[in-house]
């Protein structure tokens, strides 16, 4: 097929509705309707009576870190944050394989599974400086047409802690990175305001988004969390901040998180979750009935953090639902959709969705509901990225 593709697609059921067909143009949804016909010359791909749905939106990754692609290796850190970044940074010394490769492998992998756009934080610091920002960059532009990457770029060791993060931070976002990040500005640095300040005055200035891991809990995270959307209001920054993991939101009272969320909301801060299993997830359908963005990510993927994951977001649907309780097929389907139109509002994709007008980058599977999609995670999956067909399906 041609790079702007022209395909005809017969026999989908979009969303899980009723049957159609779906014309895309130069990698565009032209027309959905029932017996569509194609010009002479395009070509046609037979759905089969699938299931359609808008590419799968990863909202939280780490591929500078994932060993994916290389032999299992025993996890070795211990149990806490601070030991997991210290395995961390020892392991990364030691790294054979490059980050382009272990990246791209992990990116090839999740793309065959559905997964169109990735947010990936990725580290920032004096020792490796933007050596991982310059060969995820370097990938990015590789991966065109296959899934598209979103850069946070990530003070994983500290910020006023480790002199020298905040300019290569900067440095990383004038060097195409789309975010600065941050990480738990009192746990980490001790220093909730210093760290915070640098973090919004960079993305003042460079016009750049915010993401901030806040894995703080109770009321050092509530007071974080309140900073952050004091600061985001202030600056007008609505839309363009979030905050991922949140553990607070679940770890103070019931009030204290009404709060929060109206801050949230008020500000314009999302939230993002990978669906913890061992600490509480944002509460859904509270954050979006107060009209907060919540999307999901699968954050990191067998790395230093985690022996943990594969790159499917609907597996990660489901662990979002079976984490939340959820058992409906309407709690499913919100489920996914934290995925697919959290992840597309989050990363501030203008057109994502089964609709005229937007890049037709979406997924095949045979299960009959959005519910049963969630739940059964088909491993056959026909994915298009632009209407081009990303080759080579393979199980999770
Ligand atoms: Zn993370």
């Amino acid at each position: 097929m041609p790079p702007d593709a022209d395909l005809l697609i017969r026999d989908v059921r979009p969303m899980g509705g009723d049957g159609a067909d779906i014309r895309i143009e130069a990698g565009v949804i032209a027309e959905i309707g029932a017996g569509l016909s194609a010009p002479d010359g395009m070509a046609v791909l037979d759905g089969g009576g699938a299931l359609a749905l808008p590419g799968l939106v990863n909202a939280h990754a780490h591929l500078d870190k994932t060993r994916w692609g290389l032999p299992w290796s025993a996890h070795a850190a211990g149990p806490d944050r601070d030991a997991r970044i210290k395995a961390d940074r020892d392991i990364r010394r030691g790294l054979i394989a490059s980050t382009e490769a272990r990246a791209r492998a992990l990116c090839e992998h999740s793309a065959r599974l559905g997964t169109s756009h990735i947010r990936t934080h990725v580290d920032v610091e004096p020792e490796f400086g933007l050596a991982a920002v310059e060969a995820i960059l370097a990938l990015r532009d590789k991966l065109k047409g296959t899934v598209d990457l979103d850069l946070v770029a990530f003070p994983q060791f500290g910020l006023v802690t480790n002199p020298g993060t905040a300019a290569l931070m900067e440095a990383a976002v004038r060097a195409g990175a789309e975010s600065v990040g941050g990480i738990d500005p009192a746990g980490i640095d001790g220093d909730r305001d210093g760290q915070l300040d640098a973090i919004f005055a960079i993305a003042e200035r460079q016009g750049a988004g915010i993401d901030i891991h806040l894995h703080e809990t109770g009321e050092e995270g509530a007071l974080s969390l309140d900073a952050i959307c004091e600061r985001t209001r202030v600056l007008g920054l609505g839309g363009r901040v979030a905050v991922s993991h949140a553990f607070c939101l679940g770890t103070v009272d019931d009030a204290r998180a009404g709060h929060l969320i109206e801050a949230m909301a008020e500000a314009g801060v999302g939230a993002v979750t990978y669906a913890p299993g061992n600490m509480p997830v944002p509460p859904l359908k509270r954050l979006r009935g107060a009209g907060v963005t919540m999307a999901v990510g699968t954050d990191g993927v067998r790395d230093a953090w985690t022996p943990y994951g594969n790159g499917d977001m609907l597996e990660r649907a489901m662990m979002l639902a079976y984490r939340l309780g959820y058992r409906a097929d309407g709690d499913l389907e919100l489920a996914l959709d934290a995925v697919i139109a959290g992840g597309a509002e989050l990363l501030g994709l203008e057109r994502h969705g089964l609709a005229v007008g937007c890049p037709a980058d979406m997924v095949l599977v045979q299960a009959e509901t959005i519910a049963e999609a969630v739940v059964s995670r088909p491993p056959e999956r026909t994915v298009l990225k632009g209407g081009v067909s990303v080759s080579g399906a393979s199980g999770p």
